[in-house]
């Protein structure tokens, strides 16, 4: 017995073992980045900021009466125009607003947006848009919604404003119109 408390005080085994442990991390594959310096390369189906294309829009509400924590507010008017000689009734949009902070990235308000492309997406693979002051910086509305004030785009993604699509948030697919500038 005296003999084995000997030859482990001597030989340390402990040592040993842990170089074991740190040279089968040291070739694994590293689980974590130098974020901000390194980004997360978002998945296609990746939910973060919104866009919203006012253009598109026909406030129809669809997505608001989809929202389950009813965090989406609009409002809007009827105004007269002529259209090939008739007068119409449209729908102008006055009031697109999201409540950003209190978002759980459902994406029932993209699903429920009727146009084609939708008018209201998370796809936007773009995740940066922390604020000191979350009541103010993460309430968007619609200007924001577009200009991304606030919000910085994943690299190589276009804003709303520039013409950011739903399936293509880094430029226009072919075939659809060029982005803007
Ligand atoms: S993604 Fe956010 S805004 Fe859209 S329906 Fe879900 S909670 Fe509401
Ligand atoms: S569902 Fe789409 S078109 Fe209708 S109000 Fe919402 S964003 Fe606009």
């Amino acid at each position: 017995m005296r003999f084995w408390g000997f030859l482990a005080s001597v030989i340390p085994f402990e040592l040993a073992q842990g170089l074991g442990v740190t040279g089968r991390f040291f070739f694994k594959r590293k689980a974590t980045i130098q974020y901000p310096e390194v980004k997360p390369v978002p998945k296609d189906r990746f939910r973060g900021m919104f866009g919203f294309s006012e253009e598109r829009c026909i406030a129809c509400h669809a997505c608001a009466k989809a929202c389950p924590i009813a965090i989406i507010h609009i409002q809007d008017h009827f105004e007269e125009v002529e259209v090939e000689g008739k007068k119409r009734k449209k729908k102008v949009l006055d009031r697109y607003d999201i409540d950003v902070k209190r978002c759980m990235f459902c994406g029932l308000c993209e699903e429920a947006c009727p146009t084609k492309p939708v008018a209201i997406w998370l796809t936007s693979k773009s995740y940066e848009a922390a604020a000191y002051e979350r009541n103010e910086r993460l309430y968007f509305d619609k200007g924001r919604l577009q200009s991304w004030d606030g919000v910085r785009p994943y690299p190589g993604v276009l804003t709303p404003a520039q013409g950011q699509l739903p399936e293509a948030p880094g430029g226009a697919p072919a075939g659809s119109a060029e982005p803007k500038p």
